[in-house]
Formats: C-alpha cells, structure tokens, sequence
C-alpha cells in the first residue's frame, strides 16, 4: 500500500527541515526522510561544530594576548578531547531539538533512505509513499580526489572524529574549508602546511582582501605551498608521505585533509527511475522557483548547486513551501548580494560583488573606499595585525554594490551592513550615519 502526503521531503538537513516545517505549519501533512543525523551537514559536520573549533582558537589568541593586558601568564594548555567531548554533547542536544521541532509542528519523521521509483513515488524501507510535491534536500559529500592513496587522508567530516589533536597536518584545498580549518588547527597549535594547486586560496573573494588574509595566514606560520599538486600518498608506519606532481616528497604528516569542494548527493536517490535533469556535476537543475524539470518536484540547498551555505538552503526550502501552501504565487529566493563570512585568521566578511567582478560588470564606473588600519584592540599589544575594508560603489549616486572586510570582528559586523547594501544603500548613505566609536565597523561609515 502507498501512503499518501501533501509533502514529501528526502533530507533532513536546513533545507529540507525549514520547507517540511514551514509547508506543516500552513496545514500540509508532510513526511521528512533523514537517513543520518538529524540537522544534515550544518548542524552535524559542518557550521556548528566548525563554529566552535573556530571560537576555542580565538580563544586561544585570546589568551595569547592576555599578558599585554596586564594579566598573569598561566598554563595556556588545551585538551582537544575535552572539547571533543563537549563539542559532541552540544551536538546531540540540538539533534534532540530539531527532533522535537520536527515533532511539535506536526512533520512525521522517517529515519530512512529514501529513492525514487517513478516520478512522484518514493520508496524507503520497503515502503511506498506519494505526495503531490517532493522536494530533494540531500545536500552533499566531501570530494576525494582520484589519486593513488587518497583514502589515507580525511575531509571535514573526519575532522569532526579525530579524538586526539594532530601533530603535523596537511590541509589540501583553497577554499572556505581548507581556509577554516588550517587556521583552527594552526592556532589551537598543530604544524600545519597548506597545499594550494594555483597561487592562492579564495581565488574568487575580492583580491585586496584575499591578499590581506593570505600575510596573515603566512605570518600565522602556517607553512604555504603553492602550485602544489598531490599525485600519490604513502603509509608510512603511522606516518603519511606526500609526493608532489613535482617529484617532492613531503614527508611525516600524521594527517591530511582533503578540502577539495563537495559533490552533490544525487546519485543515490535512483533519479534514473524518474525524467529529472541534472547537470554534468550531478547538481539538481532547477527553475528560480526551485522546479525541477519534473512537474512536483523540487530541489532546494547543496544538491540544487546554488550558493551553499545554511541560510540559503533555509531561505530557499521556506519560500517553495511559501509558495506550494501558503498560495504566495510569486515566493522565491533572490540569490544576489548573499553575505557570508569565512571564518579564518582573520576572519572576512562580505557581500555583494568583488573588485573583478565589479569591473566586469560595470568597467569604469567604479568608485572604491579602501582603508587599512590596527583594530584598537591591539594598541597595548606588540602585535598589529591589520584589518582592512572596501566599498565598490557605482553610478554617479555611488550606489555600493560590493562590501570587504577582514580582520577581527568582521564575522559579526558585515550582517548589518549587508541589510544596508541589499536595500540599494550608497556611499553617502553611510557617510550620514553616524559612526559607532571605538569600534572596527565604524570604519565603513567613515571612508574618504
Ligand atoms: P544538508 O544539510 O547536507 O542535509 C542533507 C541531508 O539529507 C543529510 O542529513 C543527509 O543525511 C540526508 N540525505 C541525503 N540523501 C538522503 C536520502 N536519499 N534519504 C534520506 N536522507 C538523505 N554554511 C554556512 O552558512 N555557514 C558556515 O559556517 C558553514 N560551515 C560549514 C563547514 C563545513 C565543514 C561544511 C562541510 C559546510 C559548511 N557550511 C556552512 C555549508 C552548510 O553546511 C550547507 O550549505 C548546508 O548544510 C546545506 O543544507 P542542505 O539542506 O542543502 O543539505
Ligand atoms: P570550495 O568549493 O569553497 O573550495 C574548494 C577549492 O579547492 C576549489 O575552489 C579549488 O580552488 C580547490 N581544489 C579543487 N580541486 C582541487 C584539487 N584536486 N586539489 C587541490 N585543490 C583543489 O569547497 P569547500 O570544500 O571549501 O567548501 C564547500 C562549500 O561549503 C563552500 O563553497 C561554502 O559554500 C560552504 N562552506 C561555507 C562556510 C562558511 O560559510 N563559513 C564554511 C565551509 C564551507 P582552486 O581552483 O583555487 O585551486
């Protein structure tokens, strides 16, 4: 027999929970498969356990910089199992509130794999169900590289397992993952070496603050190598060996990290049963409406190969469910001016276009605010690590179009004024707000 919903949802990660909810709380009878941890890849290995790695290794310059505030240098030492321990028990409280949620707005949970048998029906455990809509929320997977002893490293995921700290490690990759996690490791006191295949990492942020991050990065004394390809990885005792697509042999790493990108999680859901369209990466194609080419069904999040990030994924799954429910014909998620934060040493904020992509798009209509300066924080400190922001404005109104800024604090100032640029603001609406002193963001509303 076939059990018939309104909503079917395959993910129980941010994009499927937020739809599946929201679609419940406008009256539909919604079922979300989760075949994994509750809360998907955010809240299980991704943002959240990242989030508090990142916040033990401020807390460690933190303490690094107590002495220049007059305090006593004690025992600066770090239990990586206890924050391992504490970490995972944080973790298993949220999954036991998304289950509730889930519960309390009326959504049945089915712990299972589910795939497709034709276009509207789905099967999981030997069990047959159908809906009028179904959404695809599956997210995605770190990406292996296909090379001789890959599988002797890690991605992300493994990351969140290790229960000791690793001594020496390779991060390979060049974006927000490799970028995030060399640095946490780094700080928290790993040796650490990133393995860059071109020039730098974070090729597509704007180049002025990429430059910023890379020094520090380097200064940090995490050991950069660029143009640096793996082409074979070797045990050896319970040591790994790198050698180079130069010949090189970097040698005794207790651990390697792959932070190559991510694959989406479409191919285990028998898509071949149904006349879907993916594109050549495998990613979900779909319509600004989230449609997929089938008529009722959906994709939202990772697998839709959009911007990945969380509030993406929610935003998108709560507007479809807007729209299919709540009869709001037009609902969808308008994917520009999305900020976002990478959380490295020092952190970027940003939003809107980079520099490049600015000129590409406007030439020379250009007008651009730079500043550099030493966030006042470090004025009784030896150290003075820069922070710098950039505003790309265009028109005769200079309307800003592009906001930068790395350095400390830039995770939590860049949401505000991200409300700012997707309203439209321009230069001289920020030269008319009065600044916030002494504060690192009151830079951006005080450029000349
Ligand atoms: P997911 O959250 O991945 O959920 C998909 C769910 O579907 C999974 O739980 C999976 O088990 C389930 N599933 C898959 N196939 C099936 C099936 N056939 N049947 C049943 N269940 C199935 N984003 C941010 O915004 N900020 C950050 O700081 C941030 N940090 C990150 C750090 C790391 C290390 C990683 C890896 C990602 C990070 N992200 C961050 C990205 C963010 O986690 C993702 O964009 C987000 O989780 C995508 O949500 P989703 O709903 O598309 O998929
Ligand atoms: P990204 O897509 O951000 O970066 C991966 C990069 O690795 C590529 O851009 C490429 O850079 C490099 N690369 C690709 N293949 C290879 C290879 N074979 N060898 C060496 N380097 C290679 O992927 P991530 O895995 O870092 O993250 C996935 C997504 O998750 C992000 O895009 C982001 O949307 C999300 N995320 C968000 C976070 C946040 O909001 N703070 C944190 C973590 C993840 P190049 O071409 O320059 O070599």
């Amino acid at each position: 027999m076939t059990e018939q919903y309104d909503y079917l949802v395959i993910g129980g990660g941010s994009g499927g929970i937020a739809s599946a909810r929201r679609a419940a709380e406008y009256g539909a009878k919604v079922a979300v498969f989760e075949a994994g941890a509750i809360g998907g890849t955010c809240v299980n290995v991704g943002c959240v356990p990242k989030k508090v790695m990142w916040n033990a290794a401020h807390l460690a310059e933190q303490l690094k910089h107590a002495e220049g505030y007059g305090f006593d240098k004690s025992s600066n030492s770090f239990d990586w199992p206890t924050l391992k321990h504490k970490r995972d028990a944080y973790i298993e409280r949220l999954n036991g509130i998304y289950h509730r949620n889930l519960n309390n707005s009326g959504v049945t949970e089915i712990a299972a794999h589910a795939r497709f048998i034709d276009n509207n029906t789905l099967e999981a455990d030997g069990k047959q169900y159908t809906a009028s809509h179904i959404l695809i929320a599956t997210g995605g997977r770190p990406r292996y590289p296909d090379i001789e002893g890959a599988e002797l490293g890690i991605t992300s995921d493994g990351f969140f397992e290790l229960e000791q700290q690793p001594k020496k490690v390779a991060v390979v990759g060049a974006g927000y993952i490799a970028t995030e996690l060399a640095g946490v490791l780094q700080t928290l006191g790993s040796e650490v070496s990133l393995l860059l295949r071109k020039e730098s990492a974070l090729r597509s942020f704007d180049h002025d603050i990429v430059a910023l991050v890379m020094d520090s990065i380097k200064a940090s004394g995490i050991e950069v190598k660029t143009n640096t390809q793996l082409t074979k990885i070797i045990q050896v005792d319970s040591k790994l060996n790198l050698i180079t697509d130069s010949g090189d042999v970097l040698s005794d790493f207790d651990c390697l990290i792959w932070a190559i990108g991510r694959e989406p999680a479409s191919d285990q859901i028998d898509i071949d049963n149904t006349d879907m369209q993916t594109d050549n990466r495998g990613f979900i194609t779909t319509d600004k409406y989230q449609n997929t080419n089938v008529t009722g069904v959906y994709a939202v999040g990772d697998v839709s190969g959009r911007i990945e990030l969380t509030p993406v994924a929610i935003a998108a799954g709560r507007r479809l469910s807007d729209r299919l429910f709540d009869k709001q014909t037009d609902a969808h998620l308008n994917y520009d001016k999305v900020a976002s934060v990478i959380f490295s040493h020092p952190p970027i904020g940003t939003v809107g276009l980079s520099e490049q992509e600015a000129r590409e798009q406007y030439g020379d209509d250009l007008t651009i605010y730079t500043s550099r300066f030493v966030n006042m924080y470090y004025a009784v400190l030896e150290e003075k690590p820069p922070t710098f922001c950039k505003l790309i404005c265009t028109g005769a109104d200079e309307r800003i179009v592009g906001l930068h800024i790395a350095g400390d604090a830039a995770d939590e100032i860049i949401q505000g004024f991200a409300v700012a640029v997707k309203m439209g603001a321009t230069k001289a609406d920020f030269d008319n707000t009065v600044a916030i002193h002494p504060t690192a963001g009151e830079e951006l509303v005080t450029l000349r």
